[in-house]
């Protein structure tokens, strides 16, 4: 999600395995979000990437990147898709069998979505200790799966909810890119697991926060308390502060599931 200056840096520092990313939301159009996207794109037709690779952002992203591949004459050898996102409300962009996505309207200077990860429901898991001595059809495992009752070869009845678990709870990821304190976007976010956003300054530095249409640690803070999300991750921070450690302290005093968003560190949802 985003794509700044030093991406490819990054990807090489971290060992981000390059052809593992297929998919590429951009949430707006300032370009500490998106100025290392053409880099990155081109980078991958040297690489001689061969299987599709999909955009997601605003329409003008798309007119940006066709006249910078057209002005040096590139021509992509792997294909290029582009999804346009729109800022009015909730949309899904993705689906597959396992995730959906969604964008929502943040409220920054230019149009700024947001974005949500929400896992599909798994199937039940099977207990396999409950199963043991069993003579089962491996077809009859996913129907156990999906919490149909069946028959073993001997003809005994074996009862789902009997050698099943429920699945795991669906997971759910939000990601609030640049935007001024506003709780339109709770109902979007209630209940994530684990939500991303912004805390630009402390909260002292208010008026500047709302001039820029920014937020404060405190801000999010209280965003993450009133949507309930389990933890909180802030990250954007001004480069006016060399020690993190105070926008922390700002928003642990609200909300104490937060971490700051260090580069380079890795966070479960
Ligand atoms: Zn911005
Ligand atoms: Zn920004």
């Amino acid at each position: 999600v985003d794509c700044g200056e030093g991406t490819q840096e990054r990807m090489q520092q971290y060992k981000v395995r390059w052809f593992r990313i297929n998919h590429i939301f951009i949430s707006h159009l300032h370009g500490d979000h998106y100025y290392g996207l053409i880099g990155l794109l081109t980078t991958y037709n040297l690489l001689r990437r061969a299987h599709p690779l999909t955009i997601y952002g605003p329409a003008l992203l798309k007119e940006i990147i066709e006249l910078q591949l057209k002005a040096s004459a590139t021509r992509l050898n792997y294909q290029f898709n582009f999804v346009e996102t729109q800022d009015d409300g909730l949309n899904k962009i993705f689906e597959d069998d396992f995730v959906e996505i969604h964008t929502f309207p943040l409220h920054h200077k230019i149009p700024t979505t947001g974005f949500l990860f929400r896992q599909k429901p798994g199937e039940r898991r099977l207990l396999i200790e409950k199963l043991e001595g069993r003579d089962i059809e491996r077809v009859h495992y996913k129907l156990l799966k999906q919490g149909t009752d069946v028959n073993d070869k001997g003809g005994n009845l074996i009862k789902a909810m009997d050698v099943t678990a429920p699945a795991h709870p669906a997971r759910i990821y939000a990601f609030c890119s640049d935007t001024i304190y506003s709780e339109k976007i709770l109902p979007y976010i209630q209940g994530a697991d684990l939500l991303y956003h912004e805390a630009t300054y402390l909260h002292d530095s208010i008026n500047r926060a709302e001039e820029t249409k920014h937020s404060t640690a405190l801000q999010a803070a209280q965003i993450a308390e009133k949507a309930n999300v389990k933890k909180l991750l802030i990250g954007h921070f001004s480069s006016r502060y060399s020690n993190l450690s105070m926008l922390l302290h700002e928003a642990r005093s609200i909300f104490p599931e937060t971490s700051l968003a260090v580069e380079g560190e890795t966070f479960n949802v």
